[in-house]
């Protein structure tokens, strides 16, 4: 009798994860915990095929994952440009102006892409050492296309830092991939554990390439301590070493949540969170709700949906909330419009043909017109059809 947790994350935990995260708390210097530790490790690198770099795994939120992959690349008085295609990504703008980094934007409208050809004229004249991309962002629901803004970027020699908050585990960042050229590869990609991942919120998770770990490397001292990877990485390389206590029992959630995918198959995980995407919004499409993002930028991991005429959205969620399904709110000017509804991490079919009758019974509720079966159908046939 769980509740429907289908916010842009924290996302449902599954009872496998939980049961791992209720294990006895053990010394973090224990045999047993470093076994975890390294596992846990090894499936990161897994993850991102992160073979020839370091990745990190830190108590922290996915804003300190941000803050780790900027801090240790960009040094106060250089610059940095940013890729924007909504809230998550503007963040950045602040997060790095406070490390004394010079910015430029990039803005797309909400619900469209960044220019890629754009992006690409402004590196060449603009001498950044690194540009950030935000892979999903989770206030519009467009993904970003790394097959352009890649090449793009890594034409200038700048270093690539993508956001996977709301994408790791549910899209492929692989940071041996070349996009077109053997030196076009992803240098940092970072994100937390409670999103597509699947674990409840509390690790940041930072993956760095040898170009963004020569970055650090080449400087005397970074604006940071806890967040300074030069830190972290002995015990990243040996997990019994001794920085600042790592967060044992999330830890062990961790190790359970990356089994997860890795037994899925990361592949086998990408398709299902594709074709969940596009069914869902096509579902929901039957009850005349449409998708801020056109289908070819809508993410597979999360939908920003536009109101019919008349709904009331605080009215909506919580008469959803009351029958145990939750949705979130949208930002911005955005608020009031539009809902957002997290198709990811360990979420099934069965879920959203539940969500879809609950939206359905919630519109008729409201008075609205809604062909329930109709939609349910229409979702079926869509994810089945892109499985
Ligand atoms: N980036 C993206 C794309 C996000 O969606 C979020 C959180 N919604 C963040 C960064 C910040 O992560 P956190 O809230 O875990 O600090």
């Amino acid at each position: 009798n769980r509740e429907l947790l289908l916010i842009p994350g924290p996302t449902p935990v599954h009872d496998d994860i939980y049961k791992a995260l209720a294990g006895e708390t053990m010394a973090h210097t224990d045999a047993r915990f470093v076994k975890i530790f390294k596992n846990s490790l090894e499936m990161t690198r897994q993850l991102f095929n992160n073979t020839d770099g370091e990745v990190f795994v830190v108590a922290g939120s996915g804003t300190l994952s941000m803050e780790i992959a900027i801090m240790n690349t960009v040094a106060p008085g250089e610059k940095l440009l940013v890729v924007s295609h909504g809230f998550f990504s503007d963040r950045f703008t602040t997060l790095a102006k406070a490390f004394g980094i010079q910015v430029d934007t990039i803005q797309a409208e909400w619900g469209q892409h960044v220019d890629a050809a754009e992006v690409e004229r402004k590196c060449a004249e603009g001498h950044y050492k690194a540009v950030t991309v935000t892979h999903v962002d989770t206030s519009t629901g467009v993904v970003a296309n790394l097959d352009e803004l890649v090449p793009a970027v890594k034409k200038s020699g700048a270093l690539f830092i993508l956001d996977g908050v709301c994408a790791s585990a549910a899209i492929e960042e692989d940071m041996q991939k070349e996009y077109g050229n053997a030196e076009y590869r992803l240098d940092v990609v970072l994100t937390g554990s409670q999103k597509a991942i699947g674990v409840p919120p509390g690790l940041a998770i930072v993956a760095f390439g040898p170009k963004a770990l020569a970055a650090r490397e080449a400087r005397e001292s970074v604006l940071g301590y806890y967040a300074d990877i030069k830190n972290w990485i002995p015990i990243m390389q040996d997990p019994g070493k001794y920085y600042a206590t790592p967060p044992v029992n999330m830890i062990y959630a961790f190790e359970k949540g990356l089994e997860m995918v890795i037994n899925e198959g990361l592949d086998t995980r990408y398709r299902r969170h594709a074709a969940l995407g596009k069914a869902v919004r096509a579902g929901l499409a039957v009850y005349g709700m449409k998708p801020l993002a056109s289908e070819e930028v809508a993410a597979p991991t999360l939908s920003c949906i536009l109101y019919p005429e008349g709904v009331n959205d605080a009215e909506f969620r919580s008469k959803l909330a009351a029958k145990g399904m939750i949705i979130a709110g949208s930002l911005a000017s955005l608020a009031g419009k539009a809902f957002r509804i997290g198709h990811m991490g360990n979420v099934v079919e069965a879920n959203f043909v539940k969500a879809i009758e609950l939206v359905g019974e919630t519109l008729h509720e409201m008075g609205k017109e809604a062909d329930v079966q109709g939609a349910v159908n229409e979702f079926k046939r869509v994810y089945e059809g892109n499985l």
